[in-house]
């Protein structure tokens, strides 16, 4: 059971994943280098692990499962 506090919220749009918020900068709606089919293997285990970067501030985030609403890493994104 992955904590809450791992989890950050998406949207999909477009065919292009966006963050509302950055956890790390504050920066509203970023774009991720994520596509919404690989959140769709995310969920269903076909790709247990996926690293992305923020374009924002350049932090590196590792993915580890997802949800309809939520991606989530492996370490805390909210305190
Ligand atoms: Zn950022």
């Amino acid at each position: 059971m992955i904590p809450f506090r791992n989890s950050l919220p998406y949207d999909i749009q477009m065919n292009e994943v966006y963050a509302s918020e950055c956890p790390f900068c504050g920066q509203s709606h970023i774009r991720l280098p994520l596509k919404p089919s690989e959140i769709e293997q995310l969920r269903g285990g076909g790709i247990m692990k996926r690293p992305i970067v923020f374009p924002c501030c350049h932090t590196r985030l590792q993915l580890v499962d997802a949800d309809g609403d939520y991606l989530l890493a492996d370490r805390p994104l909210r305190s």
